[in-house]
């Protein structure tokens, strides 16, 4: 499964240049007359200028609609307390970040209460999809490649793991990882409690605690002890649960029926769901096509430095990209990639 890339390069027309990697990677052939289209993107957190610019959404749209298909933009609701925790404000988000050229469908509803329970395999058993991309006929999973704090970097499985599964189905994979509280080091300043959406952990003679089942295994708390104290436990888990999650996703689509775009610019450390993501870590690579989740985040991988995402964030980012392969979505961990210059 060879993938496609068109090097980021502003002596061309990028526009015009994506068309030609579309083209080469027979992007929109997942389509067919009537389609209802999902574009599963990001559409950022509201001071975060690097999600996927929305004249290159605009343009995917328009290739959906040539190629036959309905479609609709959307995302899941976050589970934690953000401004895209609910639709209201996830729709307003999307407006003022420039995407309002289709309709933006909340894919878990209001609340995250629409969704579809699905057997999957690997480190979950099941796993809830949201249901305006369960009940969808095709799929154009358009990614944005970046680092991330838990799962070393974030592109097409996790777009389709965390990004296509409501709150419920988050939680069910963030709590594959432990979170652990060294007393020795805790002075009992309470920071933790104060940046933690639930007011966790407890306060108890000078020292926290963290056992809630409300826990999400967010950073927040860790990024905000002085003391160094709060860590996460086998924060791998949380890579195999993306992929075992993007399984189940992926099994409510007919085979052939979802297709991947993923851009790699304005590489940050941080994730786009962070206001503040930080510095641009690496130079911008271009945008890359395939049928093949596995065989995009691979590419991606292959094209950078990723040891400074697994440094960042002390996780190897292709635990996602084997574990997905050895669950059997289909790619290649070290797969052809067929530059269009
Ligand atoms: S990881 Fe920390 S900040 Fe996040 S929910 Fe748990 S206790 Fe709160
Ligand atoms: S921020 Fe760190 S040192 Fe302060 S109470 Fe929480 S765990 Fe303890």
């Amino acid at each position: 499964m060879t993938v496609h890339l068109v090097p980021w390069n502003t002596k061309l027309n990028l526009l015009e240049e994506a068309n030609r990697l579309y083209e080469t990677a027979k992007t929109f052939d997942c389509i067919q007359k009537g389609d209802l289209v999902a574009i599963k993107l990001h559409v950022g957190e509201l001071g975060n200028p690097y999600y996927v610019q929305p004249v290159f959404v605009h343009d995917i749209i328009c290739r959906v609609k040539e190629a036959g298909g309905k479609p609709f933009l959307t995302d899941s609701n976050t589970a934690y307390l953000a401004q895209r925790n609910n639709a209201y404000d996830h729709m307003k988000t999307a407006l003022m970040n420039g995407f309002n050229m289709a309709p933006f469908i909340v894919a878990d509803g209001l609340r995250g209460e629409n969704f579809q329970l699905t057997k999957t395999k690997g480190i979950l058993k099941e796993i809830e999809v949201s249901g305006a991309i369960a009940q969808a006929d095709a799929m154009i999973v358009v990614s944005h490649c970046k680092g991330h704090e838990l799962t070393g970097f974030g592109g097409a499985i996790k777009n389709l793991g965390m990004g296509c599964t409501p709150k419920a189905g988050k939680l069910r994979q963030h709590r594959t990882v432990g979170i652990e509280i060294d007393t020795s080091k805790c002075v009992g300043c309470g920071k933790c409690k104060e940046v933690c959406a639930f007011h966790l952990p407890d306060i108890i003679q000078g020292k926290a605690h963290n056992t809630s089942s409300l826990c999400m295994r967010c950073p927040m708390c860790i990024a905000s002890c002085p003391m160094e104290a709060i860590h996460f436990v086998d924060k791998q888990n949380l890579c195999k649960a993306l992929a075992s999650a993007a399984y189940g996703v992926l099994s409510t689509f007919e085979h052939k029926k979802v297709s991947y775009v993923s851009f790699a610019k304005d590489i940050a450390q941080g994730c786009d769901c962070l206001p503040n993501p930080g510095e641009i870590v690496m130079k911008d690579v271009g945008i890359f096509a395939s049928d093949s989740a596995v065989s995009i985040d691979a590419a991606f991988l292959q094209s950078v430095d990723a040891k400074l995402f697994n440094d960042a964030s002390e996780v190897d980012c292709m635990v996602q990209v084997k574990e997905a392969k050895a669950l059997g979505i289909e790619g290649e961990v070290k797969p052809k990639i067929n530059v269009l210059n």
